[in-house]
């Protein structure tokens, strides 16, 4: 599914739009549904703290490979696409925006202190300089 254009979609041409509204919110809410079955593939709610609520979740990669993954597959819905398209492989799990800061940042969450992770190289190499 793409965003309109003149050439796909008569009422920008009939309307002299530059955007189409209709077209845009119909992509929205395609790419909401489209986050809507990730989530529930990967089990609906957060690994480490258990909260269920979507718009506080995020897939994140397991072994710590996300910005390189995400520069070679995309952001967003094309994550997500990607993820669909490859029938949601392991090695994603759903975290929310507090345990996947904090996994992050810190290398642990509080909420499972046992459980610990490597700093994103991204803040390692920021120390260094
Ligand atoms: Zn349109
Ligand atoms: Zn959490
Ligand atoms: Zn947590």
């Amino acid at each position: 599914m793409k965003k309109c254009s003149r050439a796909t979609c008569p009422r920008m041409v009939e309307h002299d739009l530059s955007e189409c509204s209709n077209c845009l919110d119909r992509l929205r809410r395609h790419h909401k549904k489209l986050r809507a079955e990730v989530l529930k593939a990967y089990g609906g709610k957060c690994k480490c703290c258990g909260i269920d609520i979507p718009e506080f979740l995020s897939v994140d990669h397991m072994n710590n490979d996300g910005t390189e993954h995400r520069n070679k597959v995309g952001r967003g819905h094309r994550f997500y696409n990607w993820l669909k398209r490859n029938d949601y492989p392991k090695g994603f799990q759903l975290l929310c925006n507090n345990c996947n800061q904090s996994l992050g940042n810190y290398g642990y969450c509080p909420h499972r202190p046992k459980i610990r992770r490597e700093v994103r190289k991204r803040n390692a190499t920021n120390r260094l300089r």
